[in-house]
Protein backbone atom coordinates (compact mmCIF):
# COMPACT_ATOMS: atom_id res chain seq x y z
CA UNK A 1 0.00 0.00 0.00
CA UNK A 2 1.16 3.28 -0.87
CA UNK A 3 0.76 6.55 0.59
CA UNK A 4 -0.39 4.75 3.65
CA UNK A 5 2.07 6.64 6.19
CA UNK A 6 0.55 9.77 5.01
CA UNK A 7 -3.19 8.72 5.27
CA UNK A 8 -2.41 7.33 8.50
CA UNK A 9 -6.21 8.31 9.53
CA UNK A 10 -6.96 5.80 6.63
CA UNK A 11 -8.62 2.60 8.42
CA UNK A 12 -9.68 -1.47 7.06
CA UNK A 13 -12.77 -3.04 7.26
CA UNK A 14 -14.86 -0.54 8.61
CA UNK A 15 -18.67 -1.34 9.07
CA UNK A 16 -21.17 1.41 7.14
CA UNK A 17 -24.47 0.40 9.55
CA UNK A 18 -22.89 2.97 11.94
CA UNK A 19 -22.44 5.78 9.03
CA UNK A 20 -25.57 4.67 7.19
CA UNK A 21 -29.24 5.69 8.44
CA UNK A 22 -30.56 2.06 7.47
CA UNK A 23 -28.38 0.90 10.35
CA UNK A 24 -27.16 -2.34 8.00
CA UNK A 25 -25.24 -3.45 5.76
CA UNK A 26 -21.26 -4.53 5.45
CA UNK A 27 -17.94 -2.88 5.45
CA UNK A 28 -15.99 -0.57 3.33
CA UNK A 29 -12.63 -1.88 2.75
CA UNK A 30 -10.83 1.54 3.40
CA UNK A 31 -12.62 4.06 5.25
CA UNK A 32 -11.70 7.55 6.12
CA UNK A 33 -12.87 10.70 8.04
CA UNK A 34 -11.29 13.77 6.84
CA UNK A 35 -11.21 16.91 9.29
CA UNK A 36 -10.15 19.27 6.58
CA UNK A 37 -9.32 19.60 2.84
CA UNK A 38 -5.86 18.52 3.07
CA UNK A 39 -6.80 14.89 4.57
CA UNK A 40 -9.45 14.82 1.66
CA UNK A 41 -6.89 15.26 -0.58
CA UNK A 42 -4.43 12.80 1.06
CA UNK A 43 -7.53 10.29 0.84
CA UNK A 44 -7.58 10.98 -2.90
CA UNK A 45 -3.95 10.64 -3.38
CA UNK A 46 -4.44 7.33 -1.52
CA UNK A 47 -7.10 5.68 -3.78
CA UNK A 48 -5.21 6.91 -6.49
CA UNK A 49 -1.62 5.64 -5.88
CA UNK A 50 -3.39 2.19 -4.94
CA UNK A 51 -5.90 2.33 -7.60
CA UNK A 52 -8.91 1.87 -5.28
CA UNK A 53 -12.45 2.77 -5.98
CA UNK A 54 -13.36 6.64 -4.24
CA UNK A 55 -16.62 6.85 -3.14
CA UNK A 56 -18.05 9.75 -1.22
CA UNK A 57 -20.37 9.14 1.64
CA UNK A 58 -22.22 11.89 3.31
CA UNK A 59 -24.32 11.14 6.50
CA UNK A 60 -25.44 8.03 4.71
CA UNK A 61 -29.31 8.84 4.57
CA UNK A 62 -29.91 7.85 0.80
CA UNK A 63 -27.43 4.80 0.79
CA UNK A 64 -28.09 1.07 1.03
CA UNK A 65 -24.70 -0.95 1.63
CA UNK A 66 -24.59 -4.65 0.80
CA UNK A 67 -24.09 -7.03 3.17
CA UNK A 68 -20.80 -8.16 1.47
CA UNK A 69 -19.14 -4.91 1.61
CA UNK A 70 -18.11 -1.56 -0.51
CA UNK A 71 -14.24 -2.76 -2.26
CA UNK A 72 -11.92 0.65 -2.58
CA UNK A 73 -12.42 4.11 -0.03
CA UNK A 74 -15.12 5.50 1.28
CA UNK A 75 -14.70 8.89 2.35
CA UNK A 76 -17.22 9.98 4.88
CA UNK A 77 -17.30 14.06 5.47
CA UNK A 78 -19.46 13.94 8.38
CA UNK A 79 -16.47 15.45 10.06
CA UNK A 80 -15.96 18.17 7.54
CA UNK A 81 -18.39 20.81 9.55
CA UNK A 82 -18.86 23.97 9.69
CA UNK A 83 -21.48 27.04 9.16
CA UNK A 84 -20.75 30.51 8.38
CA UNK A 85 -23.15 33.40 8.07
CA UNK A 86 -22.41 37.32 6.90
CA UNK A 87 -25.22 39.20 6.30
CA UNK A 88 -27.64 37.41 3.86
CA UNK A 89 -25.00 35.21 3.30
CA UNK A 90 -25.53 31.20 4.60
CA UNK A 91 -21.66 28.88 4.04
CA UNK A 92 -21.37 25.82 4.81
CA UNK A 93 -19.23 22.83 4.83
CA UNK A 94 -20.51 19.66 2.67
CA UNK A 95 -20.44 17.77 5.61
CA UNK A 96 -22.75 19.96 7.63
CA UNK A 97 -26.13 18.51 8.80
CA UNK A 98 -28.49 20.45 5.86
CA UNK A 99 -30.81 20.58 9.12
CA UNK A 100 -28.74 22.53 10.91
CA UNK A 101 -28.38 24.77 8.14
CA UNK A 102 -31.72 25.89 8.56
CA UNK A 103 -31.96 26.11 12.49
CA UNK A 104 -28.93 28.80 12.23
CA UNK A 105 -30.32 30.22 9.45
CA UNK A 106 -33.56 30.53 11.03
CA UNK A 107 -32.11 31.89 14.60
CA UNK A 108 -30.07 34.46 12.49
CA UNK A 109 -33.60 35.70 11.00
CA UNK A 110 -32.76 34.30 7.35
CA UNK A 111 -35.78 32.22 5.62
CA UNK A 112 -36.00 30.35 2.58
CA UNK A 113 -34.81 27.23 3.58
CA UNK A 114 -38.14 25.96 6.12
CA UNK A 115 -39.41 23.73 4.37
CA UNK A 116 -36.33 21.61 3.66
CA UNK A 117 -36.35 21.40 7.70
CA UNK A 118 -36.14 17.52 9.22
CA UNK A 119 -34.38 15.99 6.06
CA UNK A 120 -31.58 14.04 7.60
CA UNK A 121 -28.56 14.24 5.24
CA UNK A 122 -25.78 16.24 4.74
CA UNK A 123 -25.50 19.97 2.51
CA UNK A 124 -23.00 17.39 0.02
CA UNK A 125 -25.44 14.77 -0.07
CA UNK A 126 -28.04 17.60 -0.66
CA UNK A 127 -26.84 19.53 -3.31
CA UNK A 128 -25.69 16.75 -5.10
CA UNK A 129 -28.96 14.74 -4.61
CA UNK A 130 -31.17 18.09 -5.12
CA UNK A 131 -32.98 16.81 -1.79
CA UNK A 132 -36.25 18.45 -1.54
CA UNK A 133 -39.52 18.50 -0.16
CA UNK A 134 -42.95 20.31 0.52
CA UNK A 135 -42.49 21.80 -3.26
CA UNK A 136 -38.90 22.98 -2.11
CA UNK A 137 -36.10 22.21 -3.35
CA UNK A 138 -31.80 22.37 -2.28
CA UNK A 139 -31.11 24.24 -5.11
CA UNK A 140 -33.36 27.21 -4.83
CA UNK A 141 -31.32 29.48 -2.94
CA UNK A 142 -28.14 28.17 -3.13
CA UNK A 143 -25.82 30.61 -5.40
CA UNK A 144 -22.55 28.80 -5.38
CA UNK A 145 -20.92 25.48 -4.31
CA UNK A 146 -17.04 24.34 -3.66
CA UNK A 147 -16.34 21.62 -5.26
CA UNK A 148 -12.85 19.17 -5.74
CA UNK A 149 -12.36 18.21 -9.03
CA UNK A 150 -8.99 16.20 -11.13
CA UNK A 151 -7.21 18.08 -7.90
CA UNK A 152 -8.29 21.80 -8.14
CA UNK A 153 -11.08 23.80 -6.01
CA UNK A 154 -13.15 25.51 -8.04
CA UNK A 155 -16.77 27.91 -7.80
CA UNK A 156 -19.42 26.38 -9.54
CA UNK A 157 -22.10 28.94 -9.57
CA UNK A 158 -26.14 27.69 -10.02
CA UNK A 159 -25.90 29.29 -13.41
CA UNK A 160 -23.90 26.63 -14.60
CA UNK A 161 -25.37 23.38 -12.82
CA UNK A 162 -28.88 21.88 -13.90
CA UNK A 163 -31.05 20.89 -10.66
CA UNK A 164 -33.54 18.78 -11.44
CA UNK A 165 -36.02 16.01 -9.45
CA UNK A 166 -33.20 14.13 -7.22
CA UNK A 167 -30.58 14.78 -9.90
CA UNK A 168 -28.39 17.90 -10.80
CA UNK A 169 -26.48 17.70 -14.19
CA UNK A 170 -22.86 19.94 -14.22
CA UNK A 171 -21.59 18.29 -11.13
CA UNK A 172 -20.21 14.66 -12.38
CA UNK A 173 -16.78 13.88 -10.68
CA UNK A 174 -16.97 16.79 -8.58
CA UNK A 175 -16.85 16.61 -4.70
CA UNK A 176 -18.85 19.03 -3.04
CA UNK A 177 -17.04 21.01 -0.71
CA UNK A 178 -19.28 23.79 0.12
CA UNK A 179 -22.23 25.54 -0.16
CA UNK A 180 -22.86 29.27 -0.44
CA UNK A 181 -26.96 30.49 -0.38
CA UNK A 182 -28.13 33.40 -0.51
CA UNK A 183 -31.44 34.46 1.87
CA UNK A 184 -33.35 37.32 1.35
CA UNK A 185 -36.66 36.57 3.29
CA UNK A 186 -37.11 36.81 7.00
CA UNK A 187 -37.28 33.62 8.69
CA UNK A 188 -40.56 31.95 9.23
CA UNK A 189 -40.00 29.77 12.67
CA UNK A 190 -43.72 28.15 12.68
CA UNK A 191 -42.80 26.85 8.66
CA UNK A 192 -40.10 24.74 10.03
CA UNK A 193 -42.25 23.47 13.41
CA UNK A 194 -44.84 22.38 11.09
CA UNK A 195 -42.73 20.64 8.96
CA UNK A 196 -41.00 18.76 11.83
CA UNK A 197 -44.27 17.71 13.16
CA UNK A 198 -45.55 16.80 10.01
CA UNK A 199 -42.68 14.13 9.60
CA UNK A 200 -42.94 12.48 12.95
CA UNK A 201 -46.96 12.06 12.17
CA UNK A 202 -46.38 10.98 8.56
CA UNK A 203 -42.87 9.03 8.48
CA UNK A 204 -41.88 6.31 10.39
CA UNK A 205 -39.02 8.06 12.20
CA UNK A 206 -39.07 5.23 15.22
CA UNK A 207 -37.18 3.00 12.63
CA UNK A 208 -34.10 3.21 10.82
CA UNK A 209 -34.66 3.86 6.88
CA UNK A 210 -33.61 5.90 4.10
CA UNK A 211 -36.11 7.71 3.01
CA UNK A 212 -38.42 7.38 0.24
CA UNK A 213 -37.67 4.26 -1.80
CA UNK A 214 -38.17 5.36 -5.20
CA UNK A 215 -38.57 8.18 -7.20
CA UNK A 216 -42.19 9.84 -7.53
CA UNK A 217 -43.32 8.49 -11.31
CA UNK A 218 -44.57 10.65 -13.48
CA UNK A 219 -47.77 12.18 -12.98
CA UNK A 220 -48.08 10.02 -10.10
CA UNK A 221 -46.77 9.11 -6.26
CA UNK A 222 -44.92 5.82 -5.51
CA UNK A 223 -46.41 5.46 -2.02
CA UNK A 224 -50.08 6.14 -3.38
CA UNK A 225 -49.53 3.31 -5.85
CA UNK A 226 -47.92 0.88 -3.26
CA UNK A 227 -51.08 1.52 -1.45
CA UNK A 228 -53.37 0.86 -4.13
CA UNK A 229 -51.39 -2.61 -4.21
CA UNK A 230 -52.25 -2.95 -0.44
CA UNK A 231 -48.26 -3.57 0.54
CA UNK A 232 -48.31 -1.36 3.65
CA UNK A 233 -46.82 -4.43 6.30
CA UNK A 234 -45.16 -6.50 3.49
CA UNK A 235 -42.08 -8.02 5.13
CA UNK A 236 -38.76 -9.79 3.42
CA UNK A 237 -36.81 -10.81 6.61
CA UNK A 238 -36.14 -8.04 8.92
CA UNK A 239 -37.07 -5.13 6.38
CA UNK A 240 -40.72 -4.16 5.98
CA UNK A 241 -42.90 -1.64 4.02
CA UNK A 242 -44.04 0.56 6.37
CA UNK A 243 -47.29 1.06 8.15
CA UNK A 244 -47.05 4.28 8.56
CA UNK A 245 -45.62 5.51 5.37
CA UNK A 246 -46.00 3.37 2.30
CA UNK A 247 -42.89 5.20 0.48
CA UNK A 248 -41.05 3.49 3.35
CA UNK A 249 -38.91 0.27 3.86
CA UNK A 250 -38.03 0.39 7.18
CA UNK A 251 -35.19 -1.91 9.06
CA UNK A 252 -38.14 -3.18 11.19
CA UNK A 253 -36.00 -6.07 12.71
CA UNK A 254 -32.54 -6.83 12.35
CA UNK A 255 -32.88 -6.70 8.65
CA UNK A 256 -29.76 -7.53 6.47
CA UNK A 257 -29.14 -5.15 3.37
CA UNK A 258 -30.41 -8.40 1.06
CA UNK A 259 -33.59 -8.28 3.15
CA UNK A 260 -33.94 -4.37 2.10
CA UNK A 261 -33.30 -5.22 -1.32
CA UNK A 262 -35.15 -8.24 -1.83
CA UNK A 263 -38.19 -6.48 -0.04
CA UNK A 264 -37.75 -3.53 -2.83
CA UNK A 265 -37.78 -6.04 -5.76
CA UNK A 266 -40.92 -7.37 -4.22
CA UNK A 267 -42.49 -4.26 -4.65
CA UNK A 268 -41.14 -2.93 -7.88
CA UNK A 269 -42.66 -6.24 -9.62
CA UNK A 270 -46.32 -6.46 -7.49
CA UNK A 271 -46.30 -2.38 -8.67
CA UNK A 272 -45.45 -3.39 -12.21
CA UNK A 273 -47.95 -6.37 -12.35
CA UNK A 274 -50.97 -4.38 -10.67
CA UNK A 275 -50.75 -0.78 -11.76
CA UNK A 276 -48.14 -1.33 -14.94
CA UNK A 277 -46.13 1.74 -13.55
CA UNK A 278 -42.22 0.87 -13.20
CA UNK A 279 -40.78 2.31 -9.85
CA UNK A 280 -37.70 3.37 -10.14
CA UNK A 281 -34.70 3.52 -6.90
CA UNK A 282 -34.32 6.90 -5.61
CA UNK A 283 -32.20 5.11 -3.09
CA UNK A 284 -28.65 4.41 -4.22
CA UNK A 285 -27.00 0.96 -3.42
CA UNK A 286 -23.46 -0.15 -2.12
CA UNK A 287 -21.03 -2.95 -3.25
CA UNK A 288 -21.51 -6.67 -3.08
CA UNK A 289 -25.07 -7.96 -1.86
CA UNK A 290 -25.18 -11.59 -2.94
CA UNK A 291 -22.07 -14.10 -2.77
CA UNK A 292 -22.06 -14.60 -6.64
C1 LIG B 1 -36.31 9.76 7.49
C2 LIG B 1 -35.78 10.27 6.17
C3 LIG B 1 -36.45 11.28 5.50
C4 LIG B 1 -35.98 11.77 4.27
N1 LIG B 1 -36.67 12.77 3.66
C5 LIG B 1 -36.21 13.25 2.48
C6 LIG B 1 -36.92 14.31 1.81
O1 LIG B 1 -37.92 14.83 2.28
N2 LIG B 1 -36.42 14.74 0.62
C7 LIG B 1 -35.28 14.22 0.07
O2 LIG B 1 -34.87 14.67 -1.01
N3 LIG B 1 -34.61 13.22 0.68
C8 LIG B 1 -35.03 12.73 1.86
N4 LIG B 1 -34.35 11.72 2.49
C9 LIG B 1 -33.16 11.12 1.82
C10 LIG B 1 -31.80 11.79 2.16
O3 LIG B 1 -31.83 12.42 3.43
C11 LIG B 1 -31.38 12.81 1.09
O4 LIG B 1 -31.24 12.19 -0.18
C12 LIG B 1 -30.04 13.48 1.44
O5 LIG B 1 -29.82 14.54 0.55
C13 LIG B 1 -28.84 12.54 1.40
O6 LIG B 1 -27.74 13.20 2.01
P1 LIG B 1 -26.57 12.37 2.69
O7 LIG B 1 -25.56 13.31 3.20
O8 LIG B 1 -27.15 11.43 3.68
O9 LIG B 1 -26.00 11.61 1.42
P2 LIG B 1 -25.52 10.10 1.33
O10 LIG B 1 -26.69 9.20 1.52
O11 LIG B 1 -24.36 9.89 2.21
O12 LIG B 1 -25.06 10.06 -0.20
C14 LIG B 1 -26.02 10.18 -1.24
C15 LIG B 1 -25.28 10.42 -2.56
O13 LIG B 1 -24.66 11.70 -2.50
C16 LIG B 1 -23.25 11.58 -2.76
N5 LIG B 1 -22.59 12.58 -1.94
C17 LIG B 1 -22.74 12.78 -0.60
N6 LIG B 1 -21.97 13.81 -0.20
C18 LIG B 1 -21.31 14.25 -1.30
C19 LIG B 1 -20.36 15.28 -1.55
N7 LIG B 1 -19.90 16.09 -0.57
N8 LIG B 1 -19.90 15.46 -2.80
C20 LIG B 1 -20.34 14.67 -3.81
N9 LIG B 1 -21.24 13.68 -3.66
C21 LIG B 1 -21.72 13.48 -2.41
C22 LIG B 1 -22.89 10.16 -2.36
O14 LIG B 1 -21.71 9.72 -3.00
C23 LIG B 1 -24.15 9.42 -2.82
O15 LIG B 1 -24.08 9.18 -4.21
C24 LIG B 1 -34.80 11.23 3.71
C25 LIG B 1 -34.11 10.22 4.40
C26 LIG B 1 -34.59 9.75 5.61
C27 LIG B 1 -33.82 8.69 6.36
Amino acid sequence: MKAKEQALFIQEQVSLAKYTTYKTGGTAEFFCLPKNIEEIKQAITFAKENKLDFRILGLGSNILVGDLGVKGLVCCLKDFEEIKIKDNTVYALAGTPLDKVIATSILNNLGGLEKLSGIPGSVGGAVYMNAGAFNSETWANIISVEVLKNGEIKTIKKEAVKPSYRKVSGLEDCLILSATWSLKTPADKKIREEILEKRKQKQPLEYPSAGSVFKRPQGDYASRLIDICNLRGLTIGGAQVSTKHAGFIINYNNASAQDIKDLMTEVQKIVKEKTGFSLELEQILWGKFKNS
